[in-house]
């Protein structure tokens, strides 16, 4: 039987690693695991019964009634069900993404959730992209990469991605909540975002998509050995 394939990437917010992991995904013929969307279904659940989000015990005891599962609908895009209810959409909102990086700090959410990022890798050849996927979920993935740019060029192109969807928003308030989650994410104790020790560093601060993917591209071919399906 053929071996699956871990990619791991991790990095901060707005680097650009869910685009990046997709369009891999697509190029390699890989499953593209976002494990962001996750946390963003429990930071969900959390602001919708109005449960403390930094309250362990509240958020605890919250996580043996949640229901959530994750599809992939006929395009091969990642949905994530929250008892019965696609909630793809709703995790998006930006006060969600607050709301995901608190319950992401509490470790009984980060091991309530282990298993279930672990078992896609046991069953498909994934790319993976998270904070703490080269150092906690898959330690032995075959290639990590730690996506960073510029804290400005994050929120830049967080702004443009938020305008076109169509919510008002400033670059100010965008930088605020990067740098709030940056601080979040790396400072807390339980999995905070740092790069693996074997992890390929590639900064995109100055680099379009395109040449973004073609980096990444080149790198798991000459790592790899990956055939291009796409
Ligand atoms: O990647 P995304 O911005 O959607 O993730 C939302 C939040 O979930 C992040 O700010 C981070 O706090 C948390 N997260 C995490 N570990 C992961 C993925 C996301 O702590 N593997």
């Amino acid at each position: 039987m053929k071996k699956n394939v871990a990619i791991a990437i991790d990095g901060p917010s707005g680097a650009g690693k869910s685009t990046l992991a997709r369009r891999c995904a697509a190029c390699f013929g890989l499953i593209y695991v976002d494990t962001g969307a996750i946390y963003r279904t429990v930071g969900l659940a959390a602001y919708r019964r109005r449960v403390d989000r930094k309250d362990e015990a509240a958020v605890s005891r919250l996580l043996p009634e949640l229901k959530i599962r994750m599809d992939y609908d006929e395009k091969g895009e990642q949905r994530m069900v929250l008892d019965g209810e696609d909630v793809s959409a709703a995790i998006r909102e930006p006060e969600i993404s607050l709301c995901a990086s608190d319950v992401s700090a509490l470790p009984a959410v980060r091991a309530f959730l282990l298993d279930m990022q672990r078992k896609m890798a046991r069953e498909h050849s994934v790319i993976m992209d998270g904070r703490d996927i080269g150092t906690v979920v898959l330690p032995r993935a075959e290639l990590k990469i730690f996506l960073t740019a510029s804290p400005q060029a994050r929120a830049h192109r967080r702004m443009l991605e938020l305008q076109a969807k169509g919510h008002q928003v400033s670059y100010d308030q965008v930088l605020q909540d990067i740098q709030y989650r940056d601080a979040q994410d790396s400072g807390r104790s339980a999995a905070p975002l740092k790069a693996a020790e074997d992890a390929v560093h590639v900064d995109t601060s100055e680099l379009n998509f395109e040449e973004s993917f073609q980096l990444l591209r080149d790198l798991i071919h000459k790592r790899l050995g990956l055939e291009e399906k796409a």
